[in-house]
């Protein structure tokens, strides 16, 4: 367009100094001079104006170029934020095996600290498994998962293919930590294993009785009265069990919902105290509180009545005579609940492990007075939920202290 712009003006020029010779007779030369000076002028100036558009174009490709680099670096940055911040190793192949990226938790997944310079799968920093498992997702170029063990602990190891323009680029692989899920695993069929147990122990006794009780030639009428008063107590024990394992099993759930509200917790303590009241007078044992000041909890009213149920109750199955103290006072930022008895106390290897479903020091004691073994993990997770602690003091002979702690 520029250049043809100068054509037209030396079209012009030509035509004007035609004109000029024409109409005013000046001399050929001295008209040819103008044309070529004016010509040579206006060149200059279409030259220049050509170099300060260019230069401007220039510019403005250079910025393009900035920015996009800019972008490309934000863009990567974020990507590298993001990969960072993910709580387990992954890594990024490219179509040649490099890893071209990766977080710092690789160091999970390999035999040495960090792999050092530049890296590719077949690193020998990386555990036997991982080169492995990344050899053949590699290779295969297709989707694989598989539970592998690293440094004895056990990943869920998953690659993603990467493709671009339908072409093989690479692949995504990431290794995850299962080591807690399969712990919960095993711990939940325990704890079905154990439950059935538990449940299948009154069931046979039960089954045994009605057999007997059913035989033709059965006209005892003594053992007849003493079995159905042991048939009542089995089921009785059969639905204390049922009950805690059905509220042990929702408060398991990930979340269990509280409703929490503001409560006086001296409130629930003397309700506690009620309830428990014919068994401790049957036992001649006598229930104290001691209230240093206001009891304002901010707690799940119904939820820390069973605890207080559990925990009171506890104190007078395994005491046979003396006190039961229940004192409540604030300890810095925490509200401290102490249930003290006078009762048998619990041996320093068993006080560790009483929290854990059907873990029971005396057996028989505890059958005998209808416990299931579940009341003090009822109890903790009750407590967790809270985000409170509970500890125990005790001295076998003396007594036990419960010391729960409830922040403020
Ligand atoms: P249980 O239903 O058997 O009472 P818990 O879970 O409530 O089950 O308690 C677990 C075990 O902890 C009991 O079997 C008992 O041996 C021991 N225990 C709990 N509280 C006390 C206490 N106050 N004094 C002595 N032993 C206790």
């Amino acid at each position: 367009m520029q250049s043809n712009n100068k054509y037209y003006v030396l079209c012009g020029l030509a035509i004007g100094g035609c004109l000029l010779e024409y109409v005013f007779h000046f001399n050929n030369y001295v008209i040819l001079m103008l044309m070529v000076l004016a010509f040579g002028f206006i060149w200059f100036l279409y030259d220049q104006k050509d170099l300060l558009m260019k230069e401007k174009e220039n510019f403005e490709l250079q910025e393009e170029i900035k920015s996009t680099a800019k972008d490309a670096h934000l863009k990567n940055k974020q990507l590298f934020t993001v990969v960072s911040s993910i709580p387990f190793p992954i890594v990024l192949l490219d179509q040649f095996g490099n890893i071209v990226m990766y977080n710092n938790n690789i160091e999970e997944i390999s035999v040495l600290e960090k792999p050092k310079g530049p890296m590719n799968y077949t690193n020998n920093s990386f555990a036997p498994s991982v080169k492995e498992f990344m050899n053949d997702a590699f290779t295969l170029e297709r989707h694989e998962d598989k539970i592998i063990k690293i440094n004895n602990i056990e990943y869920q190891a998953i690659a993603v293919p990467v493709t671009a323009k339908q072409k093989y680029s690479g692949c995504l692989i990431l290794f995850q930590n299962i080591s807690k899920t399969l712990e919960g695993e095993k711990m939940q069929k325990r704890f079905i294993a154990d439950a059935s147990h538990e449940l299948k122990t009154p069931i046979a006794v039960l089954k045994g009785m009605v057999e007997i009780l059913n035989r033709e030639d059965f006209d005892d009428d003594a053992t007849r009265e003493e079995f159905l008063k042991q048939m009542e107590k089995e089921i009785g024990r059969l639905d204390i069990l049922v009950k805690d394992l059905l509220q042990l099993s929702r408060l398991s759930m990930s979340n269990p919902i509280l409703e929490r509200k503001k409560v006086d917790m001296r409130e629930i303590v003397l309700k506690s105290c009620k309830s428990l009241e014919k068994q401790a007078n049957a036992k001649l044992i006598a229930i104290v509180s001691d209230f240093q000041n206001d009891g304002f909890v901010f707690c799940d009213p119904l939820r820390m009545e069973q605890v207080m149920l559990n925990i009171i109750g506890n104190a007078l199955k395994y005491s046979d005579r003396g006190t039961i103290t229940i004192s409540l006072y604030d300890e810095k930022t925490n509200f401290v609940i102490e249930v003290k008895d006078e009762g048998c106390g619990i041996r320093r290897e068993d006080v560790d492990q009483i929290f854990e479903r059907f873990y029971r020091v005396d057996d028989d004691r505890s059958r005998q007075s209808g416990g299931s073994g579940l009341g003090l993990p009822i109890v903790k997770s009750i407590l967790d939920a809270h985000g409170a602690s509970i500890c125990v003091d005790s001295t076998p002979g003396v007594g036990s202290t419960f010391i729960i702690k409830l922040k403020n």
